[in-house]
């Protein structure tokens, strides 16, 4: 008899667990240390974490957000207007103008916190960008471990930004 012996790309215990990373991710933190940032601008991912060095550039989060957020937003103002409209008489202008406006704020708002929970249980599972081990976490000392990697970064994205090499924010 044959066990099946593929090990995962990192052993689970180096990573955060899937829901505090993806609170991680939401709140825009890094989904690894959680200090760092995770966006450099809306919606636009940091090549690396700035405190603990993980790389991030190579997420796929794709189409996930977007889809998620049109569920999630569709569903409640689907939910309001026909609570608020069946039960009360509202101008219609006053219809015209809210739904559209709160469908927006909701969308553009969870649409960047959305992004990050994506990406948070993109690296718990060790997909795409982030099958290396992570760097050690905490402090200078475990910055030093391994956070550059081995040039695999895919090109393209525009990325000098936040390149600062890990381990050199806590000095
Ligand atoms: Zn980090």
């Amino acid at each position: 008899m044959e066990t099946y012996t593929s090990p995962p790309p990192v052993p689970p215990q180096e990573r955060t667990p899937l829901v505090a990373a993806m609170a991680r991710g939401f709140v825009n933190r890094c989904p690894h240390c959680g200090k760092g940032h995770l966006f450099g601008r809306f919606l636009k991912v940091r090549p690396a974490c700035e405190a603990c060095g993980l790389e991030m550039e190579g997420h796929r989060a794709d189409d996930l957000p977007p889809y998620l957020v049109i569920f999630l937003v569709g569903h409640i103002v689907g939910y309001l207007v026909l609570e608020i409209e069946m039960g009360y008489d509202v101008p219609l202008w006053i219809s015209m103008t809210v739904w559209p406006l709160l469908t927006l704020v909701l969308a553009l708002g969870l649409l960047q916190p959305m992004k990050g929970a994506v990406i948070g249980l993109q690296y718990t599972f060790g997909m795409h960008g982030f099958g290396k081990a992570p760097p050690a976490r905490g402090g200078p000392l475990g910055g030093t471990l391994g956070g550059t990697g081995t040039g695999e970064r895919r090109g393209g994205e525009a990325g000098s930004r936040a390149g600062d090499a890990p381990g050199f924010g806590s000095a």
